[in-house]
């Protein structure tokens, strides 16, 4: 397969770009690569681009020849608001959310989640998280890398949210004759889902995001699923009803 490569730089016709030695490495001594072999670069941003190796260096300079359409980015716009939880728990639930073909993440700081992080903490995981989130669109082919938000507070949501219908799943909402996925009309081009923290949401939080956000509560049946499975399944279920998974 065409070892495809996230660069930062702007990417346009017949562009040369020199790649960092991990990248050179990987490519000549790993990959046995040569001048003239093909590879894919991305930004994340302009798609995804043809390019070749012109020169192997150091730095190993690449020729940029055509761009790639779009064709693994999703057509339905999922953003996906996960209540900050444990490291492994919110690195694995994004890493899979960006496979499923999320557009957005934005971490939300909740009442059972981890506290907010400290300055130094906070910009070492919104680090790690960015980088999960490239190297997953990287490894699923995406061209468009998800944007993943700083952890925000309930007071912040309201202005960070895109228009259109707005899912909060809620284990106990099974309860209260919860709606379920498949009973909702088809959400157009963009959808936002709410999954709590491992320990979970308080009522207050949910009545909150109800009545200040137009929040809808959805069930997701009788089992009780880990934040992580939750944002996966979640992701996917909108993706096979509504989006290019189906
Ligand atoms: N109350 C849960 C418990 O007793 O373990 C804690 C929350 S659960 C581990 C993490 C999140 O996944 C919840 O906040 C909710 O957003 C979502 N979730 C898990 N199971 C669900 C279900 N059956 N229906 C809807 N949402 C669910």
């Amino acid at each position: 397969m065409t070892p495809r490569i996230h660069v930062p730089q702007l990417l346009q016709q017949h562009a040369r770009i020199a790649l960092d030695d991990h990248e050179r490495h990987r490519l000549l001594r790993t990959l046995r690569l040569h001048v003239g072999d093909a590879i894919i670069l991305f930004n994340g941003d302009s798609g995804a681009w043809q390019a070749r190796i012109v020169e192997t260096g150091p730095p190993l300079q690449v020729e940029l020849v055509a761009r790639i359409p779009d064709a693994r980015d999703a057509a339905l716009a999922v953003t996906l608001i996960l209540g900050l939880t444990k490291s492994g728990a919110i690195e694995l639930a994004v890493q899979k959310a960006v496979e499923c073909g999320v557009a957005r993440l934005i971490p939300l700081l909740t009442r059972y989640g981890v506290s907010r992080p400290d300055a130094r903490q906070s910009e070492n995981k919104s680090r790690r998280l960015q980088r999960i989130v490239i190297e997953a669109a990287q490894q699923c082919g995406r061209t468009r890398v998800p944007e993943i938000l700083e952890p925000a507070t309930w007071h912040d949501l309201p202005g960070l949210l895109d228009p259109g219908p707005r899912l909060l799943f809620w284990e106990e909402a099974e309860d209260v004759q919860a709606v379920r996925l498949r009973t909702l009309p088809h959400p157009g081009a963009a959808v936002t889902l709410l999954i709590g923290p491992e320990g979970g949401l308080t009522a207050e939080e949910v009545t909150h995001a109800q009545e200040q956000m137009g929040f809808v509560t959805v069930s997701l049946g009788p089992r009780i699923l880990r934040a992580e499975t939750a944002a996966m399944v979640t992701v996917a279920a909108c993706q096979l009803l509504w989006g290019d998974m189906g």
